[in-house]
């Protein structure tokens, strides 16, 4: 035998590589694979039968004929594997378990590869050709484990036919189920005519090949047909009408591909029909029409682009739509079709100006709330003025004085600051209240303070201690500059005239002032500056008093230590 010889076989062995190269491929699913190998099983037997027959050595033509047998007592195993994997019960399958399942098969195989003594076939070429075949009981045992495992499945089946509620997987059970009767009969039919009554045929009758074929073309067909196992289209389809977002799918010439179950009720599109956006516009109003064909002029003019726009739609009820196209890309990023999503974001946008307006609520509320702040620390700023301040006459009030000078007496002394206070009073008020009346008095009480305010420096503060009587505190004041603007004082009141009414000659008043100044420090008294202030007033009193007493309009000095 030349080498021409292996030409067959070694093409066999491309092509029967070439099927697994296209068996891994991704696109096919698990239940592709399992039927497919359940083909690759069939196909043994016939060509090895063909081959069994053309070949005139004994010994080649059992070698052969093993083989077909090895393709026949695998059929049992690829009918359960089938069975368990079309309904849904692959899990059996185990790499534990696959062994224990496999063992009647793997038996079976071994017993034809080792045929000990010819107990499973021999050939007899001493009679008849044609009937020369002679199965012993190893033969016997291998249709035992093929009824076994067909058995098995025939449970399966009809378990889950009974069971099973979805509609999908009672297809495809009764589907194998169709399949395997079909290869059953034939086979039996096989048994009946070409092993036990094979002394009554003519000549071979190829039974199981016209079987396994008839099934396989059932089971192709019916597979075609009901699309049983497109299950990842089937998925996406599912996926695609589950979807609230509605798809549109279109090709390079828009003809429309796919459309979801959300558009349908939307917008009538049939599949097949060229896209017409002028159509689909008219089912919105003029505003959103006119978005809405802008929309697709701007797709049209960019083609590789991913568009989107929010489209608003005021028809019965308010909507918010945001419509995207985005190209579909083959591997060459050359676009060859656009899908259009539609997706209602009414909900999220409706949440968003609620949001919006509560913020703006929440702003206003802010607002107002800062503005009462700020009416708050004013009326506060006043009640502070007022706390502070002569109701009468606006100047500070005692409470006020007192208080500052407690202060500033201390820094004084700390510091060795000289300073001054006045203490003055009306002279002979209680006539003007009398003769005028009390009102008229209240009046010259304010006029006399502005007075005096004018004669006084910024830094000097005035206070009221009591009915017509005043103090003045004069920081970083000597003796001579105190003199000086006592004196200054006492002559602005004398020479303010009161206007009492229209009419009426105006009046004057004066006052007659004590006047202190600490100019020398005695560090004793700071022990206790509240002792030494209280000192320093009755000083005051003290001088004021004499100068009343000396016949009043008059000024008199004490020098404190
Ligand atoms: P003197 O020269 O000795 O001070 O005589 P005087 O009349 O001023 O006597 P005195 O100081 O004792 O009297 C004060 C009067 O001032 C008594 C009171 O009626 C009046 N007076 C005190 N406070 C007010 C005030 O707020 N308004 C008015 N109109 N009169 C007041
Ligand atoms: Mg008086
Ligand atoms: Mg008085």
């Amino acid at each position: 035998m030349g080498w021409m010889f292996w030409i067959d076989p070694a093409m066999f062995l491309i092509l029967f590589c070439l099927f697994f190269y296209v068996f891994s491929s991704n696109s096919i699913t698990v239940l592709h694979r399992i039927y497919l190998l359940l083909h690759i099983v069939f196909m043994i037997w016939p060509i090895f039968q063909f081959v069994a027959q053309t070949a005139s050595n004994t010994e080649y033509q059992l070698l052969f004929l093993s083989i077909s047998y090895v393709g026949l007592s695998l059929l049992g195993i690829g009918w359960f594997v089938l069975t368990l994997f079309f309904t849904g019960q692959s899990y059996v399958i185990r790499k534990s378990r696959l062994f224990m399942l496999a063992i009647p098969a793997l038996a079976s195989v071994a017993a034809i590869v080792f045929n000990p003594d010819g107990m499973f076939l021999s050939i007899n070429d001493t009679i008849a050709s044609g009937k020369q075949l002679q199965h012993g009981p190893l033969y016997w045992v291998m249709i035992g484990q093929l009824l076994l495992y067909v058995a098995v499945s025939f449970i399966i089946m009809i378990y889950k036919l009974r069971t099973d509620e979805s509609k999908r997987h009672r297809t495809l059970v009764r589907t194998v189920l169709i399949g395997l009767m079909t290869h059953l009969l034939f086979s039996l039919a096989d048994l009946v005519v070409n092993v036990l009554f094979i002394d009554y045929v003519y000549r071979y009758i190829p039974l199981i090949s016209v079987g396994m074929t008839l099934t396989a073309i059932y089971l192709v067909h019916a597979i075609g047909r009901n699309k049983v196992l497109d299950i990842i289209q089937i998925a996406q389809r599912d996926v695609m009408n589950t979807m609230s977002t509605g798809i549109i799918v279109l090709d390079e010439f828009d003809t429309i591909i796919e459309v979801n179950k959300v558009i349908k009720p939307i917008i009538r599109l049939r599949i097949g029909d060229k896209l017409d956006t002028a159509m689909i516009a008219l089912t919105f109003k003029d505003e959103a029409a006119k978005d809405f064909e802008a929309f697709f002029n701007e797709v049209r003019n960019r083609p590789m682009d991913r568009v989107e726009f929010e489209l608003e739609l005021k028809n019965d009820r308010f909507r918010h739509i945001i419509i995207q196209s985005a190209p579909i890309l083959d591997q060459k990023k050359a676009a060859i079709g656009r899908v259009l999503t539609f997706q209602d974001v009414t909900e999220l946008r409706l949440l968003v100006e609620e949001t919006n307006r509560q913020n703006v609520q929440l702003h206003d509320r802010n607002r107002d709330l800062m503005l009462m702040q700020d009416e708050l620390s004013q009326a506060n700023k006043k009640l502070e003025q007022m706390a502070i301040t002569d109701g009468l006459t606006g100047c500070y009030n005692r409470r006020y004085l007192l208080l500052q000078l407690e202060q500033e007496v201390m820094m004084n002394l700390k510091f060795g600051i000289s300073f001054s206070i006045f203490l003055f009073d009306l002279d002979y008020f209680k006539l003007i209240n009398d003769k005028y009346g009390h009102l008229v008095g209240d009046e010259v009480l304010c006029s006399t303070v502005n007075a005096v305010k004018g004669a006084l420096r910024k830094t000097d503060i005035l206070a009221r201690y009591g009915g017509e009587e005043f103090t003045v505190y004069l920081p970083h004041t000597n003796r001579e500059q105190a003199d000086i603007i006592a004196d200054l004082v006492k002559e602005a009141v004398e020479s303010n005239r009161v206007q009492i009414g229209a009419g009426e000659p105006s009046i004057s008043v004066t006052i007659s002032m004590g006047v202190v100044s600490i100019e020398h420090f005695e560090p004793s008294v700071i022990d206790d500056p509240k002792a030494y202030l209280r000192e320093i007033l009755a000083q005051a009193d003290a001088a004021l008093y004499e100068a009343k007493y000396n016949g009043r309009n008059r000024i008199v000095k004490r020098k404190l230590a």
